[in-house]
């Protein structure tokens, strides 16, 4: 079944072997900066996503809505508990991270990255600086000058739709049909804001399966088309981040998956693309692992809206995976990075208790062409 038309894109994880410098510092224990940092500016949603990869941190009682840290006087607890990055911190901590030398700047989970209101600004001052940044949101709380902002001066942009018409979208994510229609508008403002721009962004809609909007995925190829966005990305949900799920394992219909995205491809044009990503899982669409140690989450740094730095994304929000605080001095991150207590945490990681590893394919890759040399890499 075929995953892409043109193996270099985005999505094909064997970009790792591109980082081959960060990922032989990390098997001698000189971890380099990180090249890119995923940043949580706020640990609130407007949606109720069924699979949410936040549901830890949004469904949590420990944090207390609305303070932000930096802004809450001196007490160590609620800078802790905070849940939104006062504007301050957010600039130092993104002025140290590319004095540092991170490359790339995601603004993503924990949330809704657009409920800070001061993220424009701080994309145009990493544009200036001549770095990347990205963005994944559910695209319904962006105004006229964040849209203006991302598209002018990001990487690329995903926005999380999971559904193929408004009513499906409602009852998915727990809110009324109209936040779909706010978010179809904005994908066409931004597609509309970029041709007239003429920049280099990525607009992507992103669909994520799940046994109700398994039935979908051709109908929301159709819209993400007709939007006029330059991909759609499909992958399955990960039920395994549902809080309190019991066990729960989505039994995925996976013939009429496979039926949905291969009359999905047809709908493929030079300017459209889709991305049915298949070599991060297993043909039933659950966890693949095809590595023994956790190795590459040094390749990124996640900082969180509480003011902690975790050991990766699909940890973020779990205190007993913080690796120390980036609140309120972000360089105390030089303090931990690549410290004893980072390196033991990573050789103490549990792969069992993993849920679905983002770095699965990166772990592999440091596996089998650094330590193993399968590739006989010293013969191009
Ligand atoms: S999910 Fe687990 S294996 Fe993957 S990077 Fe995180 S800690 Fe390591």
């Amino acid at each position: 079944m075929k995953e892409w038309t043109d193996p270099f894109n985005s999505f094909n994880s064997l970009k790792g072997l591109l980082y081959r410098p960060w990922l032989e510092g990390i098997l001698r224990g000189e971890f380099l900066p990180p090249i890119e940092a995923s940043i949580d500016p706020a640990f609130l949603c407007n949606l109720d996503c069924q699979w949410c990869n936040s549901h830890y941190i949004l469904k949590n009682g420990h944090h207390h809505e609305g303070e932000k840290i930096g802004e809450n006087g001196n007490s160590k607890e609620k800078h802790a508990n905070s849940r939104m990055m006062s504007r301050d911190h957010l600039f130092n901590l993104c002025n140290f991270l590319m004095d540092w030398g991170v490359q790339g700047y995601c603004f993503a989970g924990g949330g809704e990255p657009f409920i800070h209101r001061d993220l424009w600004e701080i994309t145009r001052h990493i544009a200036t600086r001549g770095f990347d940044t990205a963005f994944l949101t559910n695209g319904s709380m962006m105004d006229e000058r964040d849209m203006d902002t991302v598209v002018r001066y990001s990487r690329w942009i995903g926005v999380s739709v999971d559904a193929g018409n408004r009513d499906s979208y409602a009852r998915l994510k727990g809110v009324p049909p109209e936040v779909f229609d706010k978010t179809v508008e904005n994908l066409k403002r931004m597609v509309e804001l970029k041709k007239r721009m003429g920049t280099r962004i990525e607009i992507s809609l992103k669909f994520l399966i799940c046994p109700d909007n398994s039935g979908e995925i051709f109908d929301a190829t159709r819209l993400a088309r007709e939007i006029g966005v330059d991909y759609i990305h499909i992958r399955p949900a990960a039920y395994q981040n549902i809080i309190g799920n019991g066990n729960l394992k989505y039994q995925f219909p996976v013939s009429l998956i496979e039926d949905q995205i291969k009359k999905s491809f047809e709908l493929e044009t030079p300017d459209f693309q889709v991305f049915g990503v298949r070599h991060k899982f297993s043909p039933d669409m659950s966890i693949k692992r095809k590595f023994n140690h956790c190795l590459a989450p040094p390749l990124l740094i996640n900082c969180g809206a509480d003011g902690h730095v975790y050991l990766c994304v699909d940890h973020r929000g779990k205190r007993q995976f913080s690796l120390g605080t980036h609140y309120p001095d972000p360089e105390n991150i030089l303090t931990f990075w690549g410290g004893e207590k980072h390196q033991l945490m990573m050789n103490c990681v549990n792969l069992d208790k993993c849920p679905r590893c983002t770095f699965g394919i990166y772990n592999e890759i440091i596996e089998k062409t650094l330590l193993k040399d399968q590739m006989c890499r010293n013969f191009p």
